[in-house]
């Protein structure tokens, strides 16, 4: 085991999770440091999205065990929403709430899980939708959106707290492609603003300028990890270069 880093936001270590017989991931050991990008790429059935689903505790972990900014959250006694209030989580699907404004959307966990005013919410919620080019659609519902546009509000609600965590599971797979551009440029500006990432993605053009480091993921294990360069120019394993010989 790794001597562990007292600068690390995330720590994995030796994570195992079975869907029955499934076992789907075999013993996975990752850290991402405060600032850094991290982006996950693998075939589909590699494990992503159920590595992110364990650190946000959608999964329990079968073995091994997963320390947020120190903390073992895996500890059967951690408390399961005060760990959630830490990560800010994006999915592919956005998962706004149709009855709601942009706005109430973009507050509700930090008015109800934070016990923000929500006077003080409302402020940083249109201080941040404005950052991002959305000032204009606060008191929009979500259906008068674009898809980008919804992603976009879905990623200012999962960094309305400042969590210590983002966690971004292929938030642009169901948008059409002129639409990927405006969510993955607002990553970027996360990004520039010191914020600390572990993103899935099948974008390799994004991964390459923005991940500080590329993790490949394949049959529940990671294969190999490195900088951009190593694993999309020069990677080790006959399964990265097949993986990225289907996708780039
Ligand atoms: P990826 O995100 O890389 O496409 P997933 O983590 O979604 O991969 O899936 C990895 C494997 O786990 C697949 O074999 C999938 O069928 C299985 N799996 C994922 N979630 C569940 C679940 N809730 N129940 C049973 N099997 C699951
Ligand atoms: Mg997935």
């Amino acid at each position: 085991m790794s001597v562990l880093d007292p600068h690390a936001v995330l720590q994995l270590q030796d994570v195992h999770k079975l869907f029955g017989d499934n076992h789907v991931l075999k013993g996975v050991d990752l850290e991402v440091a405060s600032h850094e990008v991290v982006v996950v790429i693998g075939a589909s059935g590699s494990g992503k999205s159920t590595l992110m689903r364990t650190i946000n505790l959608i999964e329990q972990v079968d073995d091994g065990r997963i320390l947020l900014s120190g903390d073992d959250i895996t500890d059967p006694r951690a408390d399961v929403d005060k760990v959630r209030s830490r990560i800010g989580v994006v999915f592919q699907h956005f998962n706004l709430f149709p009855h709601m404004r942009v706005i109430d959307n973009v507050t509700l966990a930090a008015r109800r899980v934070h016990k923000i005013p929500a006077a003080d919410a409302r402020a940083r919620g249109v201080d941040l939708l404005t950052r991002f080019g959305l000032g204009d659609k606060v008191d929009d519902y979500p259906d008068r959106l674009s898809g980008g546009q919804q992603q976009r509000v879905a990623i200012v609600r999962a960094i309305l707290t400042d969590p210590e965590l983002l966690l971004l599971d292929e938030i642009t797979s169901a948008l059409d492609p002129q639409l990927v551009g405006e969510v993955l440029d607002l990553v970027r500006s996360l990004k520039d603003a010191g914020s600390t990432i572990l993103m899935a993605t099948h974008e390799m053009s994004f991964a390459r300028g923005v991940a500080d480091r590329i993790v490949f993921m394949h049959q529940g294990r990671i294969l190999e990890q490195g900088s951009p360069e190593e694993i999309l120019d020069h990677p080790r394993e006959e399964a990265t270069r097949e993986f990225l010989s289907r996708v780039m």
